[in-house]
């Protein structure tokens, strides 16, 4: 399956919409600038309907030539969509509610009232240019009949794609791959998938709607989102690059700072087993993966972490065998035989369970100076656990 995904990243609006979570205008600008040059399509910039910083945030970033197109949220409202305009984007997210339980709780309108509303702000968004996604919020769990009649007046009145939203995450992957090829059937416009992680299946549901023809995928960085968050665009574009062929979506090598820079300013650190760019995605310590992997990388790496610009690492911990503990050492200047290195695995093992981590080259040297049978014979040498 060799087409054409189009990467629509939300980090600034549905990201920046996590509880606790709140960039300036600088950050906000930064990581658009960090987003355009790795190659994502479009930008959803945030909520002109706030006002005060965000619409000087969204407007700056409008204003600063990046090749991706740049999108502002918008509820169905003539005000939303002016704020928009006032910012001078070209593009909006017209989003509605399109599930009964949003519709009759949140709204306390009917379906009749949301297709009217639609037809009005979506023919009010399009005489005044703007490209737009029309958001079919609560997608879900809206009434699949309903869903396809709102798809079908979005195409009718002009909308440039339609935006299926699993806004509270209640999708699995076969049922997201049977709902968008259903509706791929019956609205004749492009659809988008914008997913949430709270059954931790974002990216596996982005990933199933693409397969079943969904052509733009709308992700945050570093899943950054409400509530369990959303599609974290490094895993979305590296499952669709290694997973189902589509290359080259971005340029893969860029994600790394970019990750970085969100989680700063997002004050969220990234977990350590995170998915793509964890500190421990490439990290090996047990005795049988570390051998298998100096014999040939890919035994156990899916992909070569040269594509993010990384190394992977081998630690020394209490899982560690000798063939590691071998190659570690040789990278410190200390040439160990096989009985020497199974000597250091118990010391090695008490060390790395007391501490409950890896341990440094000054504890291995420690452990090395300290052990019968191995003398002091290092060399010296620099540190060099990253394998280059
Ligand atoms: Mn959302």
């Amino acid at each position: 399956m060799i087409r054409k995904v189009f990467i629509d990243d939300t980090t600034l609006r549905d990201g920046e919409q996590a509880a606790e979570v709140s960039f300036t205008l600088e950050e906000k600008l930064q990581i658009a600038r960090m987003l355009d040059e790795i190659g994502v399509d479009q930008i959803e910039a945030g909520t002109p309907a706030m006002g005060g910083e965000e619409q000087e945030a969204i407007r700056a970033i409008a204003a600063s030539g990046l090749r991706a197109g740049v999108l502002a949220w918008c509820r169905a409202t003539q005000s939303d969509i002016d704020a928009a305009l006032a910012c001078g984007v070209k593009g909006v997210n017209i989003s509605l509610p399109v599930s009964d339980i949003h519709i009759q709780h949140k709204l306390q309108k009917t379906r009749a009232w949301v297709l009217a509303q639609l037809r009005w702000a979506l023919s009010y968004a399009k005489r005044h240019g703007l490209y737009v996604s029309v958001g079919a919020e609560d997608a879900s769990r809206a009434d699949r009949r309903f869903l396809a009649l709102y798809g079908r007046i979005a195409a009718d009145h002009g909308a440039d794609r339609l935006r299926y939203c699993d806004t509270v995450g209640v999708l699995d992957p076969f049922t997201t791959y049977e709902a968008i090829r259903a509706l791929k059937e019956q609205v004749g416009i492009s659809l988008e998938i914008h997913t949430h992680n709270d059954f931790g299946l974002a990216t596996a549901n982005a990933l199933a709607a693409v397969k079943a023809g969904a052509s733009y995928v709308n992700t945050t960085i570093n899943g950054l989102g409400e509530r369990a968050g959303n599609a974290a665009l490094e895993e979305v574009v590296m499952a669709l690059e290694h997973l189902d062929g589509i290359s080259r979506l971005v340029k893969t090598e860029g994600l790394v700072s970019l990750c970085q820079e969100v989680a700063r300013a997002s004050g969220s650190p990234i977990p350590p087993w995170k998915a793509i760019i964890g500190r421990n995605a490439f990290a090996h310590e047990s005795g049988i993966h570390v051998d298998g992997l100096l014999k040939a990388r890919q035994t156990y790496e899916a992909f070569d972490p040269k594509d993010l610009g990384l190394n992977h690492r081998i630690v020394i911990g209490k899982h560690s065998g000798t063939h590691a503990v071998r190659f570690y050492f040789a990278r410190l200047g200390i040439f160990l035989t096989e009985a020497e290195s199974r000597a250091l695995l118990e010391p090695i093992r008490r060390l790395a369970s007391l501490r409950k981590r890896s341990l440094s080259a000054d504890e291995l040297r420690g452990i090395y100076e300290g052990v019968p049978g191995t003398s002091s014979k290092s060399e010296g040498g620099n540190l060099h656990w990253k394998i280059s």
